[in-house]
């Protein structure tokens, strides 16, 4: 399969952009070739797709069903006991739903957390997206669990090779209050021999470190640390609540951290401190979270957040400038999750963006990264390239309709249930 993009804007140039199997193949002026799909890009912009670092992509079905509600309550009242009469039907309709949305605003990947895992790979497959995927490891704290917990993650591996390689199946444990210190290191040790990544919450919330401090006598990043989990293969999810010796730690173990501001805003989390893991010279990727505490999947809202809360508490305009925050929404993240993408280069894994030019939020024609963070919407998203297929053009994306009723009949049931 074969796709040439006619006339595209490419960083202010027109250029032709010819896509042969999943990659682009070459990027130059009037290329004398033909292809399987011709698409006129005059009046196009192409840029790269964008990289979601964490979300729990099935909590789509969860969205506004418990708003404005402190952290810990919102996860014991509310959504653990919804959880649990959770299947992994409904995992596949609401990842299936989250995965429509993102394709909408442009994202092509996604980092997730959450039950069911194959349900969400399930989805992933068939909307033709790239997705890390770790089945979320909760065992109460309590050590004889671990086992068990490790063996449903291992069942979820075995159907590995049901998927494309642009799935993987990876490990997710929630967090150091919901993990036994036996399954951490049991899961860290499995994944540093299975080559396979980690993402966990980490110094979420004031209490989550306070808890910390009281039960292991150290601060989460220290206490994760002790116990040799850090390291390149982990994504650290939030890291609200850092000290500057934290900071120091998670940057010598190479550690990658997904920053989720409207999550973080929406939860009261505290103040994600952007300038000190700047400096600190720590990767910041951008994240939207799960659609219930956000409450949607858009990394261009995401973005604008990041940006704005930064220079808001830095009280210098300065800080987290638009051309840093895209790329911590494509190229960063794609280079942290070991993918060869994030980029419009000869080579590089064909996933990409063509932007309505004549969209009113990026009229009129002036910077076009900085229209991206501050004033685009998903409507200027036209068309989404993901590994070489097209996945939405037109703003269409196939099914949509059966989807929205699925996700919506699937949401009742699992009331009523
Ligand atoms: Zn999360």
């Amino acid at each position: 399969m074969s796709i040439l993009i006619k006339n595209v804007l490419l960083k202010d140039k027109s250029c032709d952009v010819y896509i042969e199997k999943n990659r682009f193949s070459k990027i130059a002026r009037d290329l004398p070739l033909s292809a399987d799909i011709v698409i006129d890009g005059s009046n196009f912009a192409i840029l790269p797709a964008f990289y979601n670092t964490h979300t729990h992509a099935a909590m789509s079905l969860m969205r506004s069903y418990a708003d404005d509600i402190e952290l810990f309550s919102w996860l014991n009242d509310y959504i653990w006991p919804l959880e649990n009469k959770i299947t992994e039907e409904d995992v596949y309709q609401g990842a299936r739903l989250a995965a429509l949305e993102m394709i909408k605003s442009g994202t092509v990947f996604f980092n997730d957390m959450y039950w069911h895992a194959l349900g969400t790979a399930r989805a992933v497959k068939e909307m033709g997206l790239r997705a890390d995927i770790s089945l979320v490891l909760i065992d109460a704290g309590d050590p004889g669990r671990s086992a068990e917990q490790l063996k449903k993650a291992n069942e979820v591996f075995k159907h590995e090779k049901e998927f494309p390689e642009r799935i993987r199946f990876t490990y997710g444990p929630h967090a150091i209050y919901t993990v036994s210190e036996k399954t951490l290191r049991e899961c860290s040790n499995l994944a540093k021999k299975e080559n396979r990544r980690i993402q966990i919450h980490l110094s979420e919330t004031a209490s989550e470190v306070a808890d910390s401090l009281r039960n292991f006598g150290k601060r989460p990043v220290e206490y994760l640390d002790s116990m040799g989990f850090l390291g390149p293969h982990v994504t650290a999810v939030h890291c609200v609540h850092l000290t500057e010796n934290d900071r120091a730690i998670l940057k010598r173990r190479g550690v990658s951290l997904a920053h989720c501001p409207a999550s973080n805003m929406k939860l009261s989390s505290g103040a994600f401190d952007y300038p000190a893991l700047k400096k600190a010279g720590i990767p910041v990727m951008i994240a939207t979270d799960g659609a219930s505490s956000n409450n949607n999947l858009s990394m261009l809202e995401s973005m604008k957040f990041a940006a704005l809360w930064a220079k808001s508490l830095s009280g210098d305009p300065r800080t987290l400038p638009a051309e840093e925050a895209f790329a911590m929404a494509t190229r960063y993240p794609a280079e942290a999750m070991g993918l060869d993408a994030g980029r419009i280069e000869e080579g590089a894994l064909a996933d990409c963006l063509l932007i309505n030019l004549r969209h009113p939020t990026l009229l009129p024609s002036g910077n076009l990264i900085t229209n991206m963070v501050y004033s685009a919407n998903p409507e200027c998203i036209d068309t989404v390239i993901c590994d070489g297929n097209i996945l939405m053009q037109k703003r269409i994306v196939p099914a949509e309709e059966a989807i929205i009723e699925e996700a919506e009949a699937a949401f009742q049931r699992l009331l009523s249930r």
